[in-house]
C-alpha cells in the first residue's frame, strides 16, 4: 500500500469496530475485551525437503473464546502475517456472531507461495503444520477447528483431518477437527462453492427490498446489472458463474493477478476459469478486452464491485476513483477504514465482508454438526417425506382433473415437487435461510437507526451485542 495514512489492517478492522461501538452502551471494560485478541500463536518448524531443511512460519491466531470451538481457516500466502491473522480472527468473530453459527473467531496461515512445491512437498509440510497446531489444542473439534482459505482447499484439509485422526486415535469426533474436507473424506455436499454462493444469496437478498436498492442509486434485480469482479479463485469464480448463469447479470470485467479482462457485453465465466488453468492468468484470453493494468479495473464503470481476493485493495489510493454505487465484499477487508470513509460519504452502498463472504463459515458449520452427528443430512426421514408429498401430488393431480375447478397441474409440477431433497439441497437452502435472517437483522438496524448510516456499522451492532450477550451470560 502505497499512502502512508493508510493504518494496518488489524488498525482498520479495530477503527471500523470502535465506530460501532461508540453507538453502544456496552459496560466499561467489555469493549475492550471483545475488541482484542485473545493469543497469537507464532510456530517455526523445518522440513527437509530437495535434501535441505527448509523453515517456515505459522500462526494460529485465537480472537475470542465467548463461544467455542473457535473458527476460521489457514491461508498459505507469502503475504501471511500476524497482523493479517489477528484481523481475519477478529472479522471470524463478528461474523459467526451475524450468521449465529455458534463459534468464536480464530484464523491461521503459513508464509509460502504454495504455487513453489509439488503436492507431496506441501502435504509433507501441512501435516507437520497440522502436527504443531493441534498438539497445542489449536486444532481440535471442540476448541479450535480450522478451514480452507487463500492458497488452501479441500486436499489441504483432509491432509489435516488425517494427521489429527492419526495423533487421536480415540478419539470418535476426530473428524470434526477441521471443515472443508472433500466429500469422500467427512466432508458435506457443497462446500467448495458455498463461499460464492453465500454472495450470490446476499446479492439476490439485497434486491429484494427496494428502498435498500434505492440507497445505492439503482433500481429493479439483478438481471442485466454490470458486475465486476476482483479474483476468480474459489470465491469470486462462484459468485460470477451463479450471478451471471443463474442470475442474468452481466459480468463485465474479470481482474486479475496478470491483468484484466473487459466486455460489456458480458463476459463467459466458465470460459475465462478454464483459460485461466491452463495458462496461469487472462493473459491471451480472445472473446474481451484485455487490459494490462488489472487493478484499473477496480474504477470501471459498473452496477456491482466484487472485490474477492485480497483485503486492501480499495485503499486511499483509488478510493475517490472507484464509480461502483455497490461493493460486496466478498474477500475479507478488501476495503481499508480510510476507503471506507470515502466512500461512504459519497453514498456508495458496501455489503460487508463479514456478511457478504459468511457463506463459507455457514456451511462449515453444516459440515462440522454433520461429522458429530456421524449422520449424512436428509438420511433420516426421507422416505416418509417423499410419501407425505406422493400423496399431496396424487391429491392435486385428481382435483386438476375435475373438468368443473377448471384449472390444471403445470407439467413439471411433478417432476419439480418430487425431486427431493438430497445433501446438497438441503445444504443450499440451510445456507440461502442463514443469509437471508442474517441480512434482515443488519438491515433492520440500518433502516431504523438515524446514528447507523451504513450496513458495515449496523453488521457490527447486531455482531456485537451477540458477543456480549454471550459474554454476559457465561461471565468472562
Ligand atoms: N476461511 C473462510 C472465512 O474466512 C471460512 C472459515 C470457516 O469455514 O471456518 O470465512
Amino acid at each position: 500500500m502505497s499512502n502512508v495514512q493508510e493504518p494496518s489492517f488489524r488498525d482498520s478492522v479495530d477503527l471500523m469496530f470502535n465506530r460501532a461501538v461508540a453507538l453502544m452502551d456496552l459496560p466499561p471494560g467489555l469493549e475492550e475485551k471483545i475488541r482484542v485478541c485473545n493469543a497469537t500463536y507464532t510456530v517455526r518448524f523445518g522440513v527437509r525437503l530437495r535434501g535441505k531443511i527448509q523453515t517456515f512460519t505459522g500462526y494460529r491466531s485465537v480472537h475470542s473464546e465467548h463461544m467455542e470451538p473457535v473458527k476460521g481457516g489457514i491461508r498459505y500466502s507469502l503475504g501471511v502475517n500476524q497482523d493479517e491473522v489477528e484481523a481475519l480472527a477478529a472479522l471470524m468473530t463478528y461474523k459467526c456472531a451475524l450468521v449465529e453459527a455458534p463459534f468464536g473467531g480464530s484464523k491461521g496461515g503459513l508464509c509460502i507461495d504454495p504455487r513453489e512445491y509439488e503436492e507431496h512437498e506441501l502435504e509433507l509440510i501441512t501435516r507437520r503444520f497440522a502436527y504443531e497446531l493441534a498438539k497445542r489444542d489449536l486444532i481440535h473439534p471442540s476448541q479450535n477447528v480450522p478451514a480452507p482459505d487463500m492458497g488452501t482447499g479441500e486436499r489441504e484439509m483432509a491432509w489435516i483431518a488425517d494427521q489429527y485422526a492419526r495423533m487421536n486415535t480415540t478419539d470418535i469426533n476426530a473428524k470434526a477437527c477441521v471443515t472443508g474436507k472433500p466429500p469422500h473424506a467427512g466432508g458435506i455436499q457443497g462446500r467448495v462453492e458455498a463461499t460464492g454462493r453465500g454472495v450470490q444469496y446476499a446479492l439476490q437478498e439485497f434486491f429484494r427490498h427496494p428502498q435498500d436498492v434505492a440507497k445505492a442509486n439503482l433500481t429493479g434485480t439483478l438481471r442485466g446489472k454490470r458486475v465486476v469482479v476482483q479474483g476468480l479463485g474459489n470465491v469470486g469464480y462462484h459468485a460470477a458463474k451463479f450471478l451471471s448463469e443463474e442470475d442474468g447479470a452481466l459480468v463485465t470485467g474479470i481482474i486479475e493477478r496478470d491483468g484484466a479482462l473487459i466486455d460489456p457485453k458480458g463476459i463467459n465465466v466458465e470460459a475465462v476459469s478454464s483459460w485461466i488453468r491452463h495458462h496461469g492468468g487472462v493473459t491471451g484470453y480472445a472473446d474481451a478486452t484485455y487490459v494490462e493494468e488489472g487493478v484499473s479495473v477496480l474504477e470501471a464503470e459498473c452496477d456491482i464491485l466484487i472485490p474477492a481476493a485480497l483485503e486492501g485493495v480499495i485503499n486511499l489510493s483509488n478510493a475517490e476513483r472507484v464509480k461502483a454505487p455497490l461493493i460486496i465484499e466478498a474477500a475479507n477487508g478488501p476495503v481499508t477504514a480510510g476507503a471506507d470513509d470515502i466512500l461512504r460519504e459519497r453514498g456508495c452502498v458496501i455489503i460487508p465482508d463479514m456478511y457478504a463472504n459468511a457463506g463459507g463459515v455457514t456451511v462449515s458449520y453444516f459440515e462440522w454438526v454433520k461429522n458429530l452427528s456421524h449422520i449424512r443430512f436428509g438420511r433420516m426421514g426421507r422416505r416418509q417425506e417423499e410419501a407425505r408429498h406422493q400423496l399431496i401430488v396424487e391429491e392435486l393431480e385428481r382435483l386438476s382433473k375435475d373438468k368443473d375447478l377448471g384449472w390444471s397441474l403445470s407439467p413439471d409440477f411433478k417432476t419439480k415437487y418430487l425431486r427431493g431433497a438430497g445433501e446438497l439441497e438441503l445444504v443450499r437452502s440451510g445456507l440461502e435461510d442463514t443469509m437471508r435472517t442474517a441480512y434482515q437483522a443488519m438491515a433492520e438496524v440500518w433502516r431504523s437507526r438515524d446514528d447507523v448510516k451504513d450496513l458495515r456499522t449496523a453488521a457490527y451492532l447486531v455482531s456485537i451485542d451477540r458477543v456480549a450477550t454471550s459474554y454476559r451470560a457465561k461471565g468472562l
